[in-house]
């Protein structure tokens, strides 16, 4: 059988069977299957391949469709596939437009796991990312492979309160307490002999995670999750999500207003290199685009419409931008430099060791800066950060800083937490997106929920319905003190 069979294809233009057939004594007498690799390199070269694989494009259909694969998606993905059992599987398709992540906010975090928080299922989601990390290669690891070494500094958040804030912390913290997180209180006096280098001026009381709490590679967390996720079956497409094919059922409200009952049937991929939008069939779709979450929202018609009414109330998350400064300081804290959070709200945390830090501060929201690249405002560190720091450790007077990197908050603008579950008006898109600052550390978690609520129906282990798409409908924020 010609080669030309075997592999499918009969016809070929003439100039590149010319190229061909210089190669063809090597390939004589050899293996059909052998010589494939050495087919395909001497076709490339004429930038035409009859031979191109179809694996870039997405499958036909998949059961779940999850749009984002940063840390959120894959965990959604790899507890899918955990939940599955041999009678009940499904296929999971994650399809990701960046596969280097290079406006990701996964891997322009700071890296940090904390357990204070003021909101219990934050507290909770924290302490199970806490757990999961501990025991990362029993969940995540793969026979064969290297074991995971997600580089975690046990080191705990130092929160520095003022006069004004001190009740707060307080309650905080016995909140904390009762929820299993170990965190303990300072006088300005004990946290002086803790840490000698702090100047306590201005601070009432501290807290300190004595457990759990510190800074891991988000790097290594993707990838785990992503090697444990897809040798478990999901499978990964180099895509972006363009738009999704509905079915919708107009009703009418008592004051006469178009609402829109929407089931999606599908979902629309436009791959790089393919001239064609890719239709792939579908029951489910999780919206885990970060950032870009309420775009991908609006293609399902959330937030389209009277602003009045539930169809017309978006996703509000949108990306807002951070900057983080790394620094040195040889005469800084040292090892048991904690992530400090200013009263101020700046915060720092060692890097590594040698004197490194990196720190910064979230702007006030009128001087959210412009969202359009990610370039850095090295002015905004002198004139902001560097006087709050050097103000809380006089040793950052003399600092210098060696490098900075910007990256965007997946910012809920309502009220800053994350929006887990579906809508009441499209029942087939699961959100989870619009974590703020804290998407790292939860997304263990999160991506039990999610799974949980779509293979059992409801929350099993942490009950997160106040975090739904209806407290936009009923203005019913999430209250959590410790944003950072
Ligand atoms: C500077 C900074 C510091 C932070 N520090 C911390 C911290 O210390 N601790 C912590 O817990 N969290 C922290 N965070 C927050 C945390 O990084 C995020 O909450 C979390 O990474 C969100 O994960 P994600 O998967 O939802 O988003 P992402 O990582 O942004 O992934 C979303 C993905 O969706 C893709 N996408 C978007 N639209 C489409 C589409 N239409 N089709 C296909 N793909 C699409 C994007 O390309 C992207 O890769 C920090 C964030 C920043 C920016």
């Amino acid at each position: 059988m010609s080669v030309w069979r075997r592999v499918g294809y009969c016809v070929a233009p003439a100039w590149t069977l010319r190229g061909l057939r210089t190669s063809s004594a090597l390939l004589k007498d050899r293996d059909v299957l052998s010589y494939l690799p050495t087919l395909k390199r001497e076709i490339n070269k004429f930038k035409w391949s009859p031979l191109r694989s179809s694996e870039h494009l997405p499958p036909d259909q998949s059961d779940v469709i999850i749009v984002g694969g940063g840390v959120i998606g894959w965990s959604v993905a790899l507890w899918l596939k955990l939940k599955q059992t041999q009678r009940c599987t499904y296929s999971v398709l994650v399809v990701e437009r960046d596969p280097t992540y290079s406006q990701a906010s996964t891997v322009l975090s700071a890296g940090g796991i904390r357990q204070q928080f003021s909101r219990p299922e934050n507290i909770q989601m924290s302490l199970f990312g806490a757990h999961f990390l501990r025991n990362i290669n029993e969940y995540l690891g793969v026979i064969g492979e290297d074991p995971i070494d997600i580089q975690f500094n046990p080191s705990g958040y130092l929160f520095l309160s003022s006069e004004k804030s001190a009740e707060i912390l307080q309650e905080n913290y016995k909140m904390q307490r009762e929820l299993g997180a170990q965190v303990a209180l300072f006088s300005p006096e004990q946290l002086k002999i803790k840490f000698p280098w702090i100047n306590t001026e201005g601070v009432a009381l501290a807290s300190y995670g004595l457990e759990n709490e510190g800074w891991f590679d988000p790097w290594t967390l993707l990838n785990a999750l992503k090697r444990k996720a897809m040798s478990m079956g999901v499978t990964f497409c180099k895509g972006e999500v363009t738009g999704f094919d509905t079915d919708r059922q107009e009703m009418i409200t008592t004051e006469g207003d178009s609402l829109y009952m929407t089931t999606i049937k599908g979902a629309i991929v436009t791959v790089p290199k393919s001239l064609e939008c890719q239709p792939v069939e579908c029951g489910v779709v999780v919206n885990a685009a970060g950032a870009w979450s309420a775009k991908v929202a609006e293609l399902a018609g959330v937030g389209v419409g009277n602003p009045d009414t539930p169809q017309g109330i978006k996703l509000p998350v949108e990306p807002r931008k951070r900057y983080v400064y790394m620094f040195n300081s040889p005469n800084g804290p040292g090892m048991n430099c904690p992530m400090l959070i200013d009263s101020s709200g700046a915060y720092f945390r060692r890097e590594g060791f040698g004197g490194n830090y990196i720190g910064g501060l979230s702007p006030p929201e009128e001087e959210e800066p412009d969202i359009s690249n990610l370039d850095v405002d090295h002015n905004y560190f002198h004139e902001k950060v560097w006087p709050l720091l050097a103000h809380r450790v006089p040793s950052f007077e003399s600092l210098k800083v060696k490098s900075a990197w910007a990256g965007y908050y997946d910012y809920n603008t309502f009220d800053q937490n994350g929006v887990i579950g579906t809508h009441p008006l499209v029942q087939n898109m699961y959100f989870a997106s619009g974590f703020s600052g804290h998407g790292l550390q939860q997304a263990p978690a999160v991506g039990r929920a999610v799974a949980e609520l779509m293979i059992d129906g409801e929350f099993q282990e942490i009950n997160l319905t106040p975090f739904g798409f209806e407290r936009f409908i009923f203005n019913k924020p999430i209250l959590e003190r410790n944003i950072v």
